[in-house]
């Protein structure tokens, strides 16, 4: 039966040392955060967000923007904080409407601020395994992997999932780790591989957002399993993997929710601290 790997321990544990840096840093950092019109699923990422920032001595801005603001006008207001030296680190906040291309958005956050570690000149960083900032829920993957003291030097490693903010960064981050790396993706499914694959996974890493994806039976004997999905199944929240089947089988396991989830705000937080190292 799996040991569970949960993400609040360890982001406890971090945020008591971030409290510190804080405290040493002599001022309070300052997070930006932007939401353009109204979306249920961003007010809890912001409370959240909150909470812990208040909790750290962060002083977290909420900045509430028009439905339809257009691009030249976000643009602007990107600008505006930018060049604003009280404002340490910004994040625009998902989803947006229409009439916005995030991509291009943002890639106007100064990379210096960009706490979200997404920005070209960020991402180029990462490659060459250099990024200050870096991606908050790859980064809470890789601290999961960390707590259980495990050398990832040459260890099979399966992505399910090459998102641009989760799976894609995840992979680099594990290959500056020399693990060998396999990324799978829908391609992967409709090609009728992904069991192949998954059942070669010393360590699962699973982000797609489909509850189920990634059958019980398909763990590995004594696999660690972290599971990265976040799906509403009437009023549960479950993961990817088919957690009581894989439990069975995985050495180690995240629960859903309860494991990336607590740590990926943290990870937030984190960089803001090295932003603001970097600009002072
Ligand atoms: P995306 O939708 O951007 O990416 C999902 C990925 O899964 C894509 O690469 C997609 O491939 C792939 N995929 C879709 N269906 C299948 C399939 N049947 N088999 C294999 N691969 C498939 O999602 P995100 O990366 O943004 O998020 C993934 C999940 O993680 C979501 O549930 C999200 O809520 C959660 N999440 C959790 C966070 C946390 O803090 N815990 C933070 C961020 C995300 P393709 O694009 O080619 O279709």
């Amino acid at each position: 039966m799996a040991r569970l790997l949960e993400g609040r321990p360890i982001a406890e544990r971090i945020k008591e040392e971030l409290r510190k840096e804080i405290q040493n840093l002599k001022i309070r950092p300052v997070l930006a955060s932007i939401l353009v019109g109204e979306n249920s699923s961003s007010e809890v990422y912001i409370k959240s967000q909150q909470k812990t920032a208040e909790s750290l001595g962060v002083i977290y801005q909420l900045h509430r923007l028009n439905q339809n603001i257009t691009e030249e006008a976000l643009i602007e207001f990107i600008n505006k904080l930018n060049s604003d030296n009280s404002v340490h680190g910004i994040i625009i906040q998902m989803p947006f409407p229409n009439q916005i291309d995030y991509k291009k958005i943002s890639q106007y956050i100064l990379p210096e601020k960009d706490v979200e570690g997404m920005h070209p000149k960020n991402i180029g960083k990462l490659l060459f395994g250099k990024a200050e900032l870096l991606p908050c829920t790859p980064s809470a993957v890789m601290e999961l992997l960390n707590s259980i003291k495990l050398d990832l030097y040459g260890k099979e490693v399966v992505v399910v999932g090459h998102s641009e903010i989760v799976g894609k960064p995840l992979s680099l981050l594990l290959l500056n780790k020399f693990a060998t790396v396999t990324v799978c993706h829908i391609a992967t499914s409709q090609a009728g591989r992904l069991e192949e694959h998954v059942k070669d996974a010393e360590i699962l890493i699973v982000a797609v957002g489909k509850a189920g994806v990634i059958k019980g039976n398909w763990i590995r004997q004594d696999a660690i399993v972290i599971d990265v999905g976040i799906n509403r199944l009437g009023d549960k929240i479950v993961g990817d993997v088919e957690f009581e089947e894989a439990q069975k089988r995985a050495a180690w396991i995240t629960p859903v929710p309860g494991g990336v989830g607590p740590l990926t705000v943290t990870m937030l937080m984190r960089n803001l601290i090295e932003a603001v190292r970097m600009q002072i």
